[in-house]
């Protein structure tokens, strides 16, 4: 079996959707997912989206996403990021997403190392809001075919030029050849022990780079979340968004006493939280909110009240076991400001990708935009793209038979796991390969 498409986009979170939203509609896209569309981490995002206040803001917001990313950050990424991120919110809102508002403006959240609250946000589910605001509208375009549960597996290249995907449904194998690929296929906490991110996403994109000699960039970079709710249990681990600290909770240890100021860069406080386990000998330490009015906790983070409870512990008066764990993949698939990876007619967007926007650590609620800011940008490049190449297909073929797919996703996994060991990735005892 074999199709065609003018545009294959490999993931259906905000990236892929958004992409797939700014191309015209006279383009064939066939959209590929390994789960539901739903099961992405974009659907997982609590806290917010950051956004330029206003003018003089840009001096603030470009100086926080450097300090976060220890000035190892492609200067030319952010300040596109943040000159577009006022259009991208428009864009949103013109799409149906809703923010907290404060009367007719915007209501503003901080997190750790804004130096202010520039941080838009719906509830505390402001990632499903989007997410679910973007799929409506790709499920209305009669030119946008989604199909659920099939896993790329490979890319058709010839010449260093990208022509389709290589990919598995069930126990089929079959292509799709393509004017142009879009990886949109999320992070890597699949690989890990403890994630914050679905299982599901396990770097796929970035092992096809390997076998195919696509360029890769910072894959050391691997972020860390401070807090994510202590449990024994085994699957996801809960976020506990930085927003909570943001709006007041504190870090206590066994004692009872603050040891860190809680809105520090991530990595700054992920350290001093894995200090302080080391020093009281406990797998936690503890966030507390009980200086917070309940009503206030239940109305700012209702979801994240509600998940507590279900685990036994009320946020208003309880004391919350917390643990750092990944979160976030700063590294990916090097691409440059408009999505465009080393390999002729392949972009990547989103968080498999990396144009060095981030640096080494990724400022809280940078993700998102920046996935909207370049898969928007992608879209516009990849139509040029199109339209001068009059839509030929090189027409690629592979032999389906070469693909032992049980053998493939350890493959896969190794892959990536030997590439991110190259570096120094931190915090060694979180990254224990599951394959
Ligand atoms: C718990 C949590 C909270 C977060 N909170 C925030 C926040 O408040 N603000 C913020 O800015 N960021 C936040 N982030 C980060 C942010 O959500 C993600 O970086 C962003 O949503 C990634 O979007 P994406 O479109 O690149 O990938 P995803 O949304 O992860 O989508 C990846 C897609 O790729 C598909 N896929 C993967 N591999 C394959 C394959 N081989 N074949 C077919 N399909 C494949 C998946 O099925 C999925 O559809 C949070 C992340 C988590 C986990």
């Amino acid at each position: 079996m074999s199709k065609e498409a003018d545009v294959v986009i490999v993931g259906t979170g905000v990236a892929g959707l958004f992409c797939a939203l700014n191309l015209p509609e006279h383009y064939k896209i066939i959209m590929i997912t390994k789960k539901q569309p739903e099961d992405s981490d974009s659907f997982l995002a609590q806290g917010g989206i950051s956004v330029l206040k206003d003018q003089n803001d840009y001096e603030t917001y470009f100086e926080d996403t450097l300090r976060a990313g220890r000035y190892k950050n492609n200067k030319e990424s952010v300040e596109v990021l943040i000159r577009s991120s006022r259009s991208i919110i428009e864009d949103l809102v013109g799409l149906g997403v809703n923010f907290e508002r404060e009367g007719t403006d915007f209501s503003y959240t901080r997190e750790g190392a804004h130096s202010i609250n520039r941080i838009l946000y719906y509830k505390d589910v402001t990632g499903k809001e989007i997410t679910e605001k973007l799929l409506e509208q790709v499920k209305k375009k009669s030119n946008i075919t989604i199909l659920p549960f099939v896993t790329m597996i490979d890319i058709l290249e010839k010449d260093n030029t990208c022509t389709g995907v290589v990919l598995k449904d069930g126990d089929t194998i079959y292509n799709i050849a393509s004017g142009a690929v879009v990886w949109a296929t999320g992070g890597i906490g699949g690989l890990f022990e403890h994630s914050t991110n679905m299982k599901h996403l396990t770097g796929d994109a970035i092992a096809i780079a390997i076998k195919h000699n696509v360029k890769l960039l910072d894959m050391n970079y691997v972020q860390i979340h401070p807090t994510t709710l202590y449990t024994k249990g085994e699957g996801r681990s809960f976020l506990i968004s930085e927003s909570v600290r943001g709006e007041g909770a504190i870090l206590l240890n066994k004692e009872g006493q603050r040891f860190v100021d809680e809105l520090l860069p991530r990595d700054v406080v992920s350290t001093a939280i894995f200090e302080q386990m080391k020093k009281d000998d406990r797998d936690y330490v503890y966030l507390s909110l009980r200086h917070i009015p309940k009503d206030k906790i239940q109305e700012r983070f209702p979801n994240i009240y509600e998940k507590c409870l279900e685990e036994g512990y009320d946020l208003a008066t309880d004391l919350l076991p917390v643990t750092p764990a990944q979160h976030y993949f700063m590294g990916g698939v090097q691409i440059n400001i408009d999505g465009e990876t080393s390999m002729k007619n392949l972009f990547a967007v989103g968080e498999t990708s990396c144009n060095g926007v981030h640096g080494a650590n990724r400022l809280a609620s940078n993700s998102l935009l920046e996935a909207l800011v370049f898969s928007k940008r992608a879209a516009n490049v990849i139509d040029e793209n199109l339209k001068s190449m009059g839509l030929q297909n090189i027409g690629t073929t592979v032999n389906n038979n070469q693909y032992n797919t049980e053998q493939l996703e350890k493959e896969y996994h190794k892959l990536v796991w030997d590439e991110l060991n190259k570096g120094s990735v931190e915090y060694g005892r979180l990254c224990k390969h599951e394959g």
